[in-house]
């Protein structure tokens, strides 16, 4: 069981696509035959799926934030007649 163990930290690994060689060949040999590994990639697959879905994926960047407030500054010194 401890290599079960091991290979939980490489399934992080895996899902992050940080994998590679003799690592990623080890932990595909491992998932294969392992069940409680294979059931613990789709949780951790489900649960990624579920951050991406509730959080925006692209941030605004600055400039465009400033961009907004400059331009809803602008608005409202013109609806303020000034
Ligand atoms: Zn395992």
């Amino acid at each position: 069981m401890t290599a079960c163990v091991e290979y939980s930290a490489a399934i992080q690994l895996y899902l992050d696509n940080e994998l590679s060689g003799p690592s990623l060949e080890a932990s595909l040999v491992h998932l294969r035959g392992c069940d409680a590994c294979r059931v613990q990639l789709e949780a951790e697959k489900s649960l990624s799926a579920l951050l991406h879905q509730s959080q925006p994926l692209y941030v605004a960047p600055d400039s465009l934030r400033t961009a907004i407030a400059a331009t809803r500054h602008i608005i409202a010194l013109a609806a303020s007649g000034k």
